[in-house]
This record gives structure tokens, sequence and C-alpha cells, in this order.
């Protein structure tokens, strides 16, 4: 076995113990539920992550049905839209 040659000194290992040190955790807001969550890490109550529910907890995927709804809002809106336009077309003919 190999045996130092001397002792490390007291400056040469707090300094090489400078590097050791724990730095603290991001700590951000869930989105869907404003509960404090890590960085890149799903939400422990809602189980969401990047707004779909991975975790699958018995919460259902509220995020989700409000894009859905407005995607067929949208819709809705944009083929109202269209017959207007086209009822309009017919009046100013
Ligand atoms: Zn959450």
């Amino acid at each position: 076995m190999a045996v130092p040659f001397r002792r490390t000194s007291k400056t040469k290992k707090r300094m090489r113990r400078t590097h050791l040190v724990k730095t603290a955790r991001t700590v951000l807001s869930c989105p869907n539920c404003g509960e404090p969550i890590q960085a890149h890490r799903a939400c422990t109550k809602c189980g969401f992550y990047k707004g779909k529910n991975v975790l699958n907890k018995e919460d259902e995927t509220p995020v989700v049905k409000e894009e859905k709804e407005v995607k067929e809002a949208k819709k809705t809106t944009a083929k109202k839209a269209s017959t207007k336009k086209t009822t309009a077309a017919k009046e100013t003919k």
C-alpha cells in the first residue's frame, strides 16, 4: 500500500474541501397548484410536469382540459366568423 510521504497540512486540506460545499436547491412554485417544487421535477402535490399530469395523481388534468376548451372555443369562433363573413358577403351581393 502506498503511504503518503508527508501529512497533508490544515491549509491544503481546507483548500481541497472548499469545493465540497453544498448549494441550496432552487425552489420554484408549481404553475398548476402553486406548491413549492424543485426545478426540473414533477410536482409532489398534483403530479404535474410541463403542464401534464405525469404521476397520474387523483386530480384530473384541469390544464389539459382548459387547453381543449380553448381550442374548441377557437374552432367555434372561427366557424362563427367564417359564417358571418359568408353571410356578409351574401348581403353585399
Ligand atoms: Zn402542483
